[in-house]
């Protein structure tokens, strides 16, 4: 007889964890104990060593799907010969961090039960066990227990006390157990508030959708705006009432066979789309889909989901269609909450509203993933993802709440060797934004239980999060540069303390010298940096208006490239412009008046797409850069010319050979898809040739790629394939390559700045 205490950390608590290891004790005759306990779940296991040794390689094959585990530990304890297998009551003092999961997405059983006549649950949309359902979305305090969560004001009735009450039950212990007769219940409103009369709201609503109205749906962790996928009119109304002209909608499809119908979906795409996570997937769609153009025009790629509640699953089967179901916000708003909210801010968006009368206590856009160049890459980090724990090498030296970016903003919050993301906040231009953002970083704080001794931030003093950091007085402050943050947070996701030399792309990012950043070469450390080379910088005539009016940037580069005489009469580009528009813009550039400096890679991808594309605006933050990747000719293996001036310090990257080339091939007829594949293979070659020169003087380090830039599957991957061979390149995978990643790089760098001296 031995005994052995196992420690299991990560997600492994309000996940069916316990009932599932008490299940197994039973079954192999193991007797001891499980509880949850500060930092995951500890067990102490006593019987036959063979057997214990069985025990523990089956707790690492198949654990309940949500569960994620960091590390799993054992080790020799004295024999104590206990009686049976008991699940002990939460050992919940000290630090509280991992005790909320990830909302989980419908688990098949709960699935099969809601669609099923025979079933007590039969049709009910907020059906959820030990294994899926809400959790983040619902919680308002610690521990996790129904009293903490907005289930709180439902009674269980006595069946579904039962349930939580077996511990034989799939529903042991499920916080938010409920059924018809005593859970949250559906509702449909006009946007009066008046309550449509409908005997079956979920119907109704769906009676609305195949007739091509616009539905708002209340989900876990906000609301969607819905509409039949299929049906181009329909998504028009939506794009008009929203004010969205181009950028893609995500769609939902009621199960995967369903989005094979509509997109090429590889093994990998597949076991993403159907994860407990359940984000939405960015897939290749078929030629001739059900889905309207309208959905995601001029990119061949869809933003795909499968149903994540069961309130999906029903609505889904109702409407026998996919649907665009996209976060019902204002444009650069975030998404609605709570219901009064949905009413006020989705009047004339909306002509319905498929509500519930349970709250959401944090809410939570849905994440977007995308295998790029063979890696899986979170896009965006949020429901099912949120708060899941991060891994930290080395432990922060004290609590650190890291503010992230203006764009696609997330925060962070390290402490000891775990860091937890926030949920996306999105673009902080608004007040309703920064209300988020302070909303949810105090609201992480209460569930962590932790206050935080430093405060990171970016190193932009007009960014809004930079101004709420100093607006707190009782941290102290560490404000850290845009892109050592970004190379920070790959390094801390391979568990890489430095040096590494990151190449960053990006669109902008302030610089240590004032300036904008983003096609920078880093010698990077945990606490500072080396800028080893950048790119030639680009004038932003009219500065942010030059991000929509690309054209502006277009210009620029063929003013630079053309010694002040850049031939635009021969450019269709121009043909639409107003001449007083080209001329106030090129005397500006001259001038340099009101046309800053900026060093963005994402810009010359504007600048390049709109010269080759002829197309002078852009609508939406890298619509420009997603059109010039996808139309690139796959077969065109040649690149353009490119400089390396060794003059500058530092060195720089100058693309003015480029633009001559590609204008050139412009000039000459030469398709846009041949002109976008040169572009990018100029630009994987000359990150090569910049890495391996600067590689030949620091040494052999691992190489990071980060920066939204690397979205891009055609330059991460190029440059990841003929690097690989020679040295360690690191990509992102768990944490977003671009601005919605770097907080955790802010939060690592500022507690290694302070060292001990804080
Ligand atoms: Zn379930
Ligand atoms: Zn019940
Ligand atoms: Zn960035």
């Amino acid at each position: 007889m031995t005994g052995q205490r196992i420690e299991v950390r990560g997600t492994v608590q309000g996940v069916g964890f316990r009932p599932w290891v008490y299940r197994l004790a039973q079954r192999l005759g193991i007797r001891g104990r499980v509880r949850n306990d500060p930092r995951g779940v500890t067990i102490e296991a006593f019987g036959p060593e063979k057997l214990i040794k069985v025990f523990i390689e089956q707790l690492q094959v198949d654990m309940p799907a949500s569960a994620h585990v960091l590390e799993l530990g054992s080790h020799r304890i004295p024999d104590e010969s206990p009686e049976g297998f008991v699940i002990e009551s939460s050992d919940l003092r000290g630090d509280k961090s991992l005790s909320i999961p990830p909302d989980l997405a419908t688990c098949p059983q709960c699935q099969a039960e809601v669609l099923d006549p025979a079933n007590r649950r039969y049709g009910y949309a907020f059906t959820n066990c030990t294994a899926c359902g809400p959790r983040f979305t619902i919680a308002t305090g610690i521990p996790y227990d129904r009293a903490a969560t907005t289930m709180r004001r439902f009674d269980m009735c006595p069946a579904c006390q039962r349930e939580y009450d077996d511990i034989e039950d799939r529903r042991f212990h499920a916080q938010p157990n409920a059924c018809a007769k005593c859970g949250p219940t559906l509702s449909l409103t006009g946007l009066d508030g008046d309550a449509l009369r409908a005997t079956d709201p979920l119907k109704a609503a769906a009676d609305l959708l195949r007739r091509g109205a616009i539905v708002a749906v209340k989900g876990l962790g906000g609301f969607h705006l819905a509409c039949d996928a299929a049906d181009g009119a329909a998504v028009r109304l939506l794009r008009a009432r929203k004010h969205r002209d181009e950028k893609p909608f995500a769609v939902m499809t009621a199960d995967l066979d369903a989005a094979k119908a509509v997109a090429e979906i590889s093994a990998e795409e597949e076991a993403l789309l159907t994860a407990s996570e359940r984000p939405i997937v960015i897939v290749r769609a078929k030629d001739r889909s059900s889905i309207a153009a309208e959905v995601s025009p001029e990119t061949p790629f869809l933003g795909l989901f499968l149903p994540y509640a069961p309130l999906h699953h029903l609505l889904l089967e109702a409407v026998g269609r996919p649907l665009v179901m996209t976060s019902a916000n204002v444009s650069n708003e975030p998404i609605c909450r709570d219901n009064g909210e949905a009413r006020r801010r989705l009047d004339g968006i909306a002509d319905a509203i498929l509500l519930h009368d349970r709250d959401i206590a944090m809410r939570c856009d849905d994440s977007v993933v995308r295998v790029i160049a063979g890696t899986p890459t979170v896009m965006r980090r949020s429901r099912g993802f949120v708060p899941r724990p991060i891994h930290l090498a080395k432990p922060v030296s004290r609590p650190v709440l890291a503010c992230g970016a203006h764009l696609k903003n997330t925060f962070c919050i390290a402490m000891g060797d775990t860091a937890y993301f926030g949920p996306h906040v999105g673009d902080l231009e608004t007040v309703a934004a920064l209300e988020f953002f302070e909303e949810a970083i105090e609201r992480m704080q209460t569930i962590l239980s932790v206050r935080p001794e430093v405060i990171a931030h970016d190193l932009h003093p007009g960014y809004l999060s930079t101004r709420y950091a100093r607006a707190q007085n009782d941290a102290i402050l560490v404000g850290v540069q845009h892109h050592h943050a970004h190379v920070a947070s790959v390094m801390a996701e391979h568990e890489v303390q430095g040096p590494v030399l990151g190449v960053a792309y990006d669109g902008t990012g302030f610089g240590e010298d004032g300036t904008s950043w983003g096609g920078e070469f880093l010698l990077c450390f945990a606490d500072r940096f080396e800028r080893l080379a950048t790119f030639r910088p680009v004038r932003l005539a009219g500065g942010d208006l030059a991000m929509r009016e690309v054209w502006r940037i277009g210009y620029a580069l063929l003013h630079d490239a053309f010694d002040g005489q850049p031939p635009i009469d021969s450019l269709p580009l121009f043909a639409d412009v107003p001449p007083q528009s080209i001329r106030i813009v090129s005397q500006m550039i001259e001038r340099e008046l009101n046309a800053p400096l900026a060093r963005g890679v994402g810009r010359y991808f504007d600048g390049f797409g709109a010269l080759a594309l002829n197309r002078p605006l852009s609508t939406y933050e890298g619509q420009i850069a997603i059109a010039w990747d996808h139309v690139a000719n796959d077969a065109v293996r040649e690149a353009y010319p490119f400089a390396l001036d060794r003059n500058e310090t530092p060195m720089e990257v100058d693309l003015r050979p480029t633009v001559r080339a590609a204008v050139e091939d412009v000039v000459a007829g030469r398709s846009p898809a041949d002109v976008s594949a040169r572009f990018h293979n100029t630009l994987v070659n000359l990150t090569v040739e910049v890495v391996e020169g600067l590689l030949a003087e620091v040494g052999d380090v691992p190489v990071a790629l980060t920066g939204g830039v690397f979205h891009n599957a055609r330059l991460a991957g190029g440059v990841g394939q003929k690097l690989a061979s020679k040295i360690r390149v690191l990509r992102h995978s768990e944490v977003p390559p671009g601005d919605g990643g770097i907080a955790l790089g802010q939060a690592l760098i500022a507690d290694a700045f302070l060292g001990d001296k804080g």
